[in-house]
């Protein structure tokens, strides 16, 4: 039986003869945030874009073993791309609004999703409301998107993905492009939302990953080397490597 909210077996996923996750056995629980870290190159964004079917559209990307949602085999069912997005919502490094309004953006993602139009404004407003970005944002949802600050912009890129009630978000380095304020608010907003959501973030600034982590996943040349409690890892890590580039002795 799989408890995991969302876990892979042997994953295995190659770019040409490029082999870059080898065999990837992690399993994620729900409502807890996990951080993935290793250095650049490592194959953090490559398993989280695996986990929302984002390689289907690289012709040289290969990929073998099951990854899951609960049960769903999320290769191996006929369960549509589509849905699988709506229940794994996704947040990229650079904040990437539409350029459309602030409610539109969140509009324009139901409509895609096929929310009933009644629904709709209700929706905007909660998912503001939970992403801290109601009371800022409330007399100006028309306003374009793109003229929000970096950090409410990505405030807002975070409200897309709960506007559609998913189950996980995958993070990719949300806060690299920010200045330490609007960092502080995203850490603070991503503590909020696991209580509703199952969170993988990327990062690699292990202050964050210690102060928003319950567990923490390293990873190094396409491997898992050490997957435990966040206290766990930055305490007592097992591994050398892990030891090595929690101190920064790389990476
Ligand atoms: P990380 O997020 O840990 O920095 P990535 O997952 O982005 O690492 O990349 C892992 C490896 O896969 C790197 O060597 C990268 O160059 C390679 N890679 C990533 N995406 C592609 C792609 N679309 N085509 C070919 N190689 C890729
Ligand atoms: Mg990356």
């Amino acid at each position: 039986m799989n408890i995991a909210k969302l876990s892979s077996q042997h994953l295995n996923l190659y770019f040409g003869s490029k082999h870059v996750l080898k065999d990837v056995d992690i399993a994620f629980p729900e409502n807890q945030v996990t951080s993935l870290i290793g250095p650049s190159g490592c194959g953090k964004s490559t398993l989280l874009r695996a986990f929302n079917r984002m390689h289907d559209l690289s012709p040289d990307a290969k990929i073998e073993g099951d990854l899951y949602l609960d049960d769903l085999n999320l290769y191996k069912s006929k369960v549509s791309v589509t849905e699988i997005r709506k229940r794994i919502g996704m947040v990229f490094q650079k904040p990437n609004p539409l350029p459309k309004s602030i409610y539109d953006n969140l509009a324009y993602a139901l409509h895609i999703h096929k929310f009933p139009k009644q629904q709709i404004p209700h929706l905007i407003e909660n998912a503001l409301k939970e992403s801290y970005l109601w009371d800022a944002v409330k007399d100006e949802l028309k306003k374009p998107a793109v003229k929000l600050s970096g950090g409410e912009q990505q405030r807002l890129c975070i409200a897309r993905a709960v506007v559609l009630r998913p189950e996980v978000i995958l993070m990719d380095e949300p806060c690299s492009a920010l200045d330490p304020i609007s960092t502080g608010k995203i850490e603070e907003l991503i503590l909020r939302l696991r209580e509703n959501y199952t969170i993988i973030i990327v990062t690699h600034n292990m202050q964050q990953a210690q102060r928003i982590s319950d567990k923490v996943a390293f990873m190094y040349l396409g491997q898992v080397i050490e997957y435990d409690t966040c206290d766990m890892i930055f305490n007592q890590p097992k591994q050398e490597l892990t030891k090595n580039y929690i101190r920064g002795s790389f990476g």
